[in-house]
């Protein structure tokens, strides 16, 4: 059985101070969200160990955002999976397509990356989505198929026990444009489609699919309804614990 998540990603807000006081509200109000949802929040670097330490024996896991595609060495500015680990993340988002627009992320750096999070014993959230361009020529639901196939077919059936798939229209990021649950379902069963080709019906039922882009608490409920749709990766509602909390309220 797959599990239902809702992540927030907090991407570069809130300083550390900050944050510490948002983390401390998420686990104060999560108390209120059925004990089967996951809850995550994926900080920046610079706030994963206090933050580790609000929210340590309480279920709200933690996340990094990124990571290194190296191990270790003479990589000014990176950050790696062992540095991670040693904050207590368990997961770390990759393939954001902030990250893949800004900061050239590609599938090949991808595959790296994954391998390396996956053999520190960290969980990924890896995300796929279409920008508004494929979306206009049709090509969603090949975009996102390749995208998947090209960084998860490089890894076993175990491994995927470690991996939630985020789909993220890059029209929906932060635009206030949800796609519709219909839009969003269709992608998501696509989804499962290419991950069952590769690894078979289990695993593809087995793996948790998010959704993000401009998810709120007044769409979750929709959106999480769909029969593909397990949960969420959440941007600008996750910085309210108010907000994600009422989103991870929508199951
Ligand atoms: C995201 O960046 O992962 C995201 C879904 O952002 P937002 O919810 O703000 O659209």
């Amino acid at each position: 059985m797959r599990k239902n998540i809702v992540a927030g990603n907090w991407k570069m807000n809130t300083t550390v101070p900050e944050g510490v006081q948002l983390a401390k509200e998420v686990v104060e109000k999560s108390k209120e969200v059925p004990a089967e949802v996951g809850l995550i929040v994926a900080t920046p670097f610079t706030h994963l160990c206090p933050v580790a330490e609000v929210l340590k024996g309480t279920r709200v896991e933690l996340s990094a955002q990124n990571c290194a595609d190296k191990e270790k060495g003479a990589y000014t500015g990176e950050v790696s999976v062992g540095m991670l680990v040693s904050t207590g993340a368990k997961w770390t988002i990759l393939g954001h397509s902030e990250r893949r627009q800004y900061y050239g992320e590609n599938d090949s750096k991808l595959v790296d990356k994954v391998q390396l999070a996956l053999a520190a014993g960290l969980k990924v959230i890896l995300c796929v989505g279409e920008n508004l361009d494929e979306r206009e020529a049709g090509k969603h639901f090949d975009v996102v198929k390749t995208q998947t196939e090209n960084v998860l077919y490089h890894f076993t059936a175990e491994d995927m026990k470690n991996i939630v798939v985020a789909y993220e229209p890059v029209w929906a990021i932060g635009t206030g444009k949800t796609a519709t649950a219909e839009q969003a379902q269709e992608i998501h069963a696509c989804i499962r489609k290419v991950l069952a080709a590769k690894f078979g019906a289990q695993v593809a039922d087995d793996t948790t699919i998010l959704y993000g882009g401009s998810c709120k608490p007044s769409n979750a409920k929709e959106l999480f309804a769909q029969p593909d749709i397990d949960g969420g990766l959440i941007g600008g509602a996750a910085l309210k614990a108010d907000d994600f909390i009422g989103i991870a309220m929508s199951f």
